[in-house]
């Protein structure tokens, strides 16, 4: 039994599981179970309003809710319409449907933060096209993933199987993994100066949620590099890295753009010093080459992503559906 091309096994059938990290993936996405309401914007109103925020800072704000609402779209459907067809084993299976369902909460979430700021939805909504150094970022995932959404592509060759892990780093390294990051250290820089802090809360949840998909792609990706060793070539990783280069350079015009002053106390040149920290990390976690050895610029960041320091990081919320969860009637 394997994670793809799997016709022999009955999708439906759940149990006994074979790969225990994707049920795990899955259970860290249900305890970080979020709605966006349930986080108040009142603070960020007024601050919106009074223009208490420089003409920069909001520029950032919009750039980052610019991308996001339909990067967040861009990537449920990836999952629904391309990713879901192609990997057959039902754990994996169980864990896409919640990843699908958190992507609509973080869509969600942007409708939620233009209703509340009084944005003009068009126009946030609209930023993939009008903005270039958003539409470059855009443009280049739906380039990068484009051979999968052909309703009869199939995994049946060592060449196909490669464009499938192509597209998966696509989704998962290029666009979870590299295009939210410099956008994710903005707001909760912000955050950490006290400003719009009703949205810095919410892209700490979404970060959470982003950093399961992230590994849970990454485990996904690996497992089909296992079982099929024959696809991991040179010139394949030699390609892979050379995309990744390619993204990296997206993601730094797209953090000049949306910040091009800094903010107090950072200047611009460490958002892309973090782009470059981050991508390391991801090439690691998929055996391909280190690009950069940046160091972190921001080790605060790193807190808001790791799993393990959410009890004193999420003071409310997320601890108390844990604990309800793990509850032990005696
Ligand atoms: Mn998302
Ligand atoms: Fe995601």
């Amino acid at each position: 039994m394997t994670i793809i091309n799997n016709s022999k096994t009955d999708p439906n059938k759940i149990l006994p599981m074979k790969y225990l990290w994707a049920r795990e993936h899955y259970k860290n996405g249900v305890a970080n179970n979020w709605t966006p309401e349930e986080i108040s914007m009142q603070q960020d109103i007024e601050q919106w309003k009074s223009n208490s925020l420089t003409k920069d800072e909001k520029r950032l704000v919009l750039w980052n809710l610019g991308f996001f609402s339909t990067a967040e779209s861009l990537t449920a459907n990836n999952i629904v319409l391309a990713v879901y067809n192609n990997v057959t084993n039902p754990e994996s299976r169980q864990y896409l449907l919640r990843q699908a369902f958190e992507e609509a909460i973080h869509t969600d979430t942007f409708i939620y933060c233009c209703d509340s700021l009084g944005l003009n939805p068009e126009e946030i909504f609209n930023m993939y096209k009008g903005i270039p150094s958003i539409k470059a970022k855009d443009d280049f995932v739906i380039n990068l993933t484009e051979s999968i959404f052909d309703p009869n592509f199939k995994t049946d060759s060592t060449e196909k199987i490669q464009k499938f892990i192509h597209d998966l780093i696509g989704y998962y390294v290029i666009m979870e993994g590299i295009f939210f990051y410099a956008g994710f250290a903005m707001i909760l820089a912000l955050k950490r100066q006290n400003k719009m802090v009703g949205i810095g809360e919410q892209f700490e949840y979404i970060m959470r949620d982003e950093s399961i998909h992230l590994a849970f792609g990454c485990d996904l990706i690996n497992t089909i590099k296992t079982e099929n060793p024959e696809i991991w070539t040179k010139e394949f990783q030699d390609e892979l890295v050379g995309l990744i280069k390619k993204a990296v350079e997206l993601e730094k015009n797209y953090a000049f753009d949306a910040c091009p002053n800094g903010l107090l106390g950072i200047n611009a040149e460490q958002f892309a010093d973090y782009v470059e920290y981050i991508t390391d990390r991801r090439l690691e976690r998929i055996d391909l080459p280190k690009l950069f050895e940046t160091k972190n610029p921001f080790p605060w960041m790193s807190q808001s992503t790791d799993l393990t320091k959410e009890k004193n990081f999420f003071e409310t919320r997320v601890t108390e559906y844990q604990t309800a969860g793990s509850l032990k009637w005696d």
